[in-house]
């Protein structure tokens, strides 16, 4: 795609960056196949390639941008279906970034919107907050009807069911194996996953200890920072950010950390990405560039693990699984086969969905900001979980667990290898 920035605009590091991702744009349109929220309307300013037009448009001319603009950037899900597809290589997950802080410096939101992304960024990465506002919503339900539109859509997502409070994470804690460990790992422990399904951490805590794997929580690595960076709320993130950077340099410091395991494939994902973020920041370069190289999916540190040591012997399959793969391991870490293969070792008959590669509209919190569009995905992805015919089903991110689950329930891949290897069934009866 030919760009006309002028050398003026050019001086701008971000706008040199975007003109880089645009010009490798050769517009051929096979991304908007892949993208789910084109798949749903069918409206070119809602694909890829039209985004990207949108986008260079904002970019060399803000003066003369529409409002349409805006509204079309905000539908993107930023699931990065785009860039499985795309043959040239567009770095369409930074261009979208780019596109979004313009967006909004061009033209600000309305107050409620901004108050909205404001709220979330100060109670969801926070896992104490998030579960009171989890209680405080079960009342707020009775009083929906008088509610805004926005604040309806949020209540309505809240689990009816709040569980403990995941107590790893609470404070720094080292997890050691029974027998002496022969590799320390660093866990993220996640901020709203910690509110919404503690099981998760204590799977992966189980199954790395039972592998002879030490597993180091930081208290004050409580979030990755994604949440409140994809809303645009990039002071609280970076805040975050260089609160975990801070607190894992130390344990690096140590020389004994073989990876930074993230369970939640959205954080894995951010993590993978703070050598971009922040990689030129005198203060949290070097570290962010250290902590991205060593930055995990639980999938991949178990993959170089001896799985079969530990898992019991079936004398049948376990059973039939779909297995859900989540934007954020999929196009997000490009990750899609390890998981399936992993559930197979554990002795699941493993099963995908039709359209596996689309988005069930979660995407953070998207399915608050944009709940049109995030039922319209979640029940399309529903139908095809329920015929692929298996009654479980696996996905590797809180937030697709949370927007999934129904008659068929949703649960991570860890929990049922940590099934396997004798801990608890996943799916209490
Ligand atoms: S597939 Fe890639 S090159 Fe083709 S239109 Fe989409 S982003 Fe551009
Ligand atoms: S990130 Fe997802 S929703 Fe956004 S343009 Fe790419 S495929 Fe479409």
């Amino acid at each position: 795609m030919q760009t006309h920035f002028t050398d003026t605009q050019l001086q701008d590091p971000q706008i040199r960056e975007a003109d880089s991702i645009l010009r490798k744009c050769v517009h051929c349109g096979f991304c908007t196949a892949t993208c789910p929220t084109y798949v749903m309307t069918g409206d070119e300013r809602d694909s890829p390639r039209g985004r990207i037009w949108m986008m260079r448009e904002l970019l060399e001319s803000p003066d003369s941008v529409s409002s349409d603009t805006g509204y079309h950037l905000d539908r993107c899900l930023g699931c990065l279906a785009c860039t499985t597809t795309c043959p040239s290589g567009v770095d369409y997950h930074h261009l979208i970034e780019i596109g979004r802080e313009r967006m909004d410096k061009v033209a600000p939101r309305p107050a409620g919107d901004r108050m909205m992304r404001w709220l979330l960024a100060r109670v969801i990465p926070y896992a104490g907050r998030f579960r009171v506002m989890m209680q405080l919503g079960r009342i707020g339900k009775l009083f929906s009807p008088l509610l805004p539109t926005s604040m309806r859509a949020a209540l309505a997502k809240l689990p009816s069911r709040v569980p403990s409070l995941d107590r790893v994470g609470s404070k720094t804690m080292n997890f050691k194996p029974r027998t002496r460990a022969t590799r320390r790992v660093i866990l993220l422990a996640g901020c709203a996953q910690r509110a919404l399904d503690p099981a998760i951490n204590a799977s992966t805590i189980r199954v790395l200890n039972k592998l002879g794997v030490e597993v180091t929580v930081r208290q004050e690595a409580f979030c990755c920072g994604a949440l409140a960076h994809h809303i645009g709320e990039s002071k609280a993130a970076h805040q975050t950010v260089r609160a975990a950077l801070l607190a894992w340099r130390e344990e690096l410091e140590r020389g004994d950390v073989e990876a930074i395991i993230a369970n939640a494939s959205g954080c894995g994902t951010m993590v993978k990405d703070y050598a971009h973020m922040v990689g030129d920041d005198p203060e949290l370069g070097a570290i962010a560039r250290q902590v991205s190289g060593l930055a995990r999916d639980i999938t991949e540190v178990l993959a170089d693990l001896p799985l079969e040591t530990i898992v019991e012997k079936a004398p049948e399959s376990r059973g039939r699984i779909t297995y859900h793969s989540a934007c954020s391991l999929q196009h997000g870490q490009k990750i899609h086969d390890l998981p399936i293969q992993l559930l197979r070792e554990a002795g699941f008959e493993v099963r995908q969905p039709l359209e596996p590669h689309l988005c069930c509209g979660s995407a953070g919190v998207y399915n608050i900001l944009q709940p049109a569009m995030a039922d319209g995905l979640r029940q399309r992805k529903l139908d095809n979980i329920a015929r692929a015919g298996a009654p479980m089903v696996a996905a590797g991110n809180i937030g697709c667990i949370q927007q999934l689950d129904s008659d068929i329930p949703v649960r991570h891949t860890i929990q049922y290898i940590d099934w396997a290897s004798g801990g608890p069934p996943p799916v209490q009866d």
